[in-house]
């Protein structure tokens, strides 16, 4: 079997270096466990986080472990009851083309689900983009919604789920295709290219713009210079569900000075500025899955995935994506 480990934990935006490619003998499936043969896995975001040696709401991945992901494959060996060879599962495999997973870290993909929408719109990016955006974002019709990494698996979800209750939909998006994307796939009113604009006072005038009436939900995937346009912009008891802060992963440049701005609108604005991670909510998964997955069966709810092959260039892929160089859910596939 073959794994990418964490050679080292990277100093700013991970390199090429901080991984490495090991070739072993995969493990046999003790009693209550299978041995999974992984087709994809998933990348994202987060697993930035895991790379780093600070005090987390996870544990690091430490060096020479394998980096964290959620895969799909197929099981070639069982140990465990109710699981056959052949049976199509997701669980925690790592960057790898093997894993052992015990019964209770496998779970059956269910016929006619595309084994890799699991990953993505049916699974954790999707259910995020649900959770924050309804139970934080409290959306009401006739507001306005403004979401950046806007065609991502998150960001995508966010948008569509906020049209469909009648909010005006504004996506900050990395360049023209995106951003036609945006407009043009997931619906949304309006579209921005942050990279069209130096400054955060620049990308600001170019958001009143396209949100005339204010902000009153920013579902926050970003920070950086995203953030700082649209503080000022917010409406008063505006909602910030703050999901990830994606430029700022790599490390921060000195924002201190705009500490005391940022402060005072989450006070004068009587904002409701929630941090949440996901994994914290899995009791509200059975209904995310009740409400979306029709929605996307039936192609009421688009979906787009980006894969890239071979377990080899996971790293790379990985590296890319962090700066937007997907278009769509991130996916690596391994055979
Ligand atoms: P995406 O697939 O959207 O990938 C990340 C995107 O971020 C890139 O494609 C890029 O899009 C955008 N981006 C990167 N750098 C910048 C920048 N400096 N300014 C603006 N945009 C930037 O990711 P996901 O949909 O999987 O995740 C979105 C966010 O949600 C992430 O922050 C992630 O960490 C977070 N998250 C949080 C969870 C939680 O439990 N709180 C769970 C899951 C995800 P573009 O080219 O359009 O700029």
């Amino acid at each position: 079997m073959q794994r990418i480990a964490l050679a080292r934990r990277p100093s700013g935006d991970p390199v090429p270096d901080d991984f490495e490619l090991k070739t072993e003998t995969a493990a046999e499936p003790t009693p209550g466990e299978v041995l999974v043969e992984v087709t994809h896995f998933s990348l994202d975001p987060y697993m930035r986080g895991r790379m780093d040696d600070a005090k987390s709401y996870a544990e690091p991945v430490p060096i020479g472990g394998t980096m964290t992901a959620q895969g799909v494959g197929r099981v070639i060996k069982s140990n465990a009851d109710g699981f056959s060879e052949g049976d199509m599962v997701t669980g925690m495999t790592g960057w790898a083309s093997h894993a052992v997973m015990t019964a209770e870290g496998a779970t059956r993909i269910p016929e006619g689900v595309p084994p890799t929408a699991v990953l993505g719109v049916l699974g954790m990016p999707g259910f995020t983009g649900w959770y924050g955006l309804n139970d934080l974002g409290r959306p009401k019709s006739g507001e306005t919604l403004v979401v950046a990494a806007a065609t991502g698996p998150v960001g995508s979800m966010v948008g569509q789920l906020a049209k469909a209750h009648g909010l005006r939909t504004v996506a900050i998006a990395g360049g023209a295709e995106k951003c036609k994307m945006a407009e043009e796939l997931y619906g949304f009113d309006a579209a921005i290219d942050h990279r069209a604009h130096d400054d955060a006072s620049s990308l600001r005038k170019a958001l009143a713009e396209a949100a005339p009436d204010g902000i009153d939900i920013y579902f926050e995937n970003v920070g950086g210079k995203v953030l700082e346009a649209v503080i000022p912009l917010m409406n008063t008891f505006g909602r910030i569900p703050v999901c990830g802060m994606v430029a700022w992963y790599g490390g921060v440049e000195d924002a201190s000075d705009r500490l005391p701005m940022l402060w005072r609108s989450v006070l004068v604005k009587r904002m409701a500025v929630t941090g949440f991670i996901i994994a914290d909510h899995w009791d509200r998964f059975g209904d995310f899955q009740k409400d979306v997955a029709p929605r996307v069966m039936n192609d009421e709810i688009a979906w787009r995935e980006d894969i890239a092959e071979g377990l080899e260039n996971a790293p790379q892929t990985f590296i890319e994506m962090l700066k937007g160089g997907n278009t769509g859910k991130q996916i690596m596939k391994v055979i």
